[in-house]
């Protein structure tokens, strides 16, 4: 990020859509499924018939309440449903029912592990709605089609405080909060299917300012670094009109990723303009504390304990932890690959490493497949353990991985078919040593010279004559004690 702030200050809101995980829409029993073909999840309350009247969906208010316990907020014992009215395509009733006065939750908050340390963000509310249709521009035939299988999807809104001052503080706080609702298995997190959305409010103000500057919108970012870079360019164009003696002016702006640059979309709308009133067909939502709590007690474990019992129990360092944590299923994962064989840094290494990497080539990041990882967690497990009682060194146990990968076979069966055993025989490891000193007389001269660099290669060539096999820490003693012998 090239972001220069001089004398200014940086100040960012984010607000949420999430996308529940619900097998129905909130207020139908049509399916909330993604990706059928156009239209087929909808019936005439969804498609906005006249006359139909919603039917709250139980799952729903269950799924806010869990978020909402999560994040730390009060839960609101009686709230409302509102008609947010305006005209779309997309919204084939001429309102959305949301809630606006009395959302479900409020006050609450989430910590966030950034580079300077913990950043706690307020949350001012979490509330309810419906999603809209799509409207999907079709070029060939020059129209303008809607799909409606996304109208009446259950939606949270979930919207910050503005307490963040950094472009990267926002993507941590998005990071943070897809993780949560992830570790709830009330959102997916997929943003770039739409699950999880995010519009950034921004606003610069000279340091040390006590109000808030202008604040504009952004909306159309469907990656956590598009958010990053739509708000590092809107902070820069702010302040430079300002130095340029030009006002901020509150508005909507779109996110072009191509030209990575933000452009005028609409004057921002006031709440007024959507003449919000409570929707006559829903009654007044009442929770009594029995179902918040019996919502409490099913909470998981959550990512920020999850990390701190890593470190405290487990003895990882802070980075391992967070970096396993993120994903619920990365760290489920993790703790089946310590329960086979308690060596939890080990694992930790082949999980961060091997395990993430081949996650990422194969670009499993957004899906929840680590289930259908093809190298079970035990097996993972009995592998560490081959290491760690000498039967085979690290080195050997990358090929013994790949082929697990290839095969799906046990780490032992892989080991015993190819010969893979550590060879920790003094007498053979002697041998090879004889050997490779012996075809290098002219390198060995160098080295008793002083030219000590070369002990690796001597190492190297020893690992090549025994097919890699060689216990690595005794070829480095026997090495040693023939060189200076
Ligand atoms: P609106 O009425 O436009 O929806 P809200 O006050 O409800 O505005 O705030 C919407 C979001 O914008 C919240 O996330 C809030 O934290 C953020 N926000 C409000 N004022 C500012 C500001 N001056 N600069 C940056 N973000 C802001
Ligand atoms: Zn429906
Ligand atoms: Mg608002």
């Amino acid at each position: 990020m090239t972001l220069r702030l001089g004398n200014y200050e940086s100040v960012i809101g984010l607000e949420v859509h999430a996308e529940l995980a619900t097998a129905a829409k909130i207020f139908c029993g049509c399916s909330a499924a993604f990706g059928a073909a156009p239209n087929r999840h909808t019936c005439p309350v969804c498609l906005g018939m006249p006359g139909m009247l919603p039917v709250l969906n139980r799952r729903v208010v269950e799924f806010a309440v869990r978020a909402g316990l999560a994040t730390h907020c009060r839960i609101a014992p009686v709230s409302r449903w509102a008609r947010k009215n305006y005209f779309y395509p997309d919204l084939c009733k001429g309102y959305q029912i949301s809630q606006y006065e009395l959302p479900i939750c409020e006050a609450g908050w989430i910590d966030v592990p950034t580079e300077n340390g913990t950043k706690r963000v307020r949350l001012t509310r979490i509330h309810m709605e419906e999603d809209t249709g799509k409207n999907i521009h079709d070029a060939r035939s020059n129209a303008s089609l809607v799909d409606f299988n996304r109208s009446g999807v259950p939606l949270l809104e979930i919207v910050s405080e503005p307490d963040m001052t950094h472009p990267a503080e926002a993507g941590a706080y998005l990071r943070t909060l897809r993780s949560i609702l992830q570790y709830l298995q009330i959102c997916d997190g997929n943003m770039e299917e739409g699950s999880f959305r995010c519009d950034a409010n921004v606003s610069v103000r000279p340091r040390g300012a006590t109000t808030l500057g202008t604040k504009v919108e952004i909306k159309n970012m469907n990656s956590f670094r598009a958010v990053e870079r739509a708000i590092d360019y809107e902070l820069e164009r702010q302040i430079e009109l300002i130095q340029d003696g030009g006002r901020v002016v509150q508005e909507t702006r779109l996110y072009d990723p191509d030209r990575d640059e933000t452009r005028s979309m609409r004057s921002k709308e006031e709440a007024h303009d959507y003449r919000y009133f409570p929707d006559p067909d829903l009654p007044p939502l009442v929770i009594p504390d029995s179902f918040v709590d019996e919502v409490r007690r099913t909470l998981p474990e959550l990512p920020d304990a999850r990390r701190r019992r890593f470190v405290e129990d487990l003895g990882l360092p802070e980075y391992d932890a967070e970096v396993l944590t993120a994903r619920r299923d990365v760290a489920d994962y993790f703790e089946a690959v310590v329960a086979a064989h308690r060596n939890a840094k080990a694992a930790s290494n082949w999980v961060m490493g091997d395990v993430l990497r081949l996650v990422r080539e194969h670009k499993l990041d957004d899906a929840l497949v680590i289930e259908r990882w093809p190298v079970a967690a035990a097996d993972l497990g009995a592998l560490i353990a081959l290491i760690d009682d000498g039967t085979i060194s690290g080195k050997i146990a990358k090929t013994v991985f790949e082929e697990m990968l290839a095969t799906g076979a046990a780490p032992a069966t892989i080991v015993e078919r190819r010969g893979l055993v550590q060879v920790s025989d003094e007498g053979a490891i002697a041998a090879a040593i004889d050997q490779v000193l012996g075809a290098n007389a002219a390198k060995v001269a160098e080295y008793r010279g002083g030219k000590e660099k070369l002990f690796g290669f001597f190492v190297g060539q020893v690992m090549k004559a025994t097919g890699g096999k060689a216990n690595p820490a005794l070829v480095n003693v026997l090495l040693r004690a023939k060189l200076e012998g």
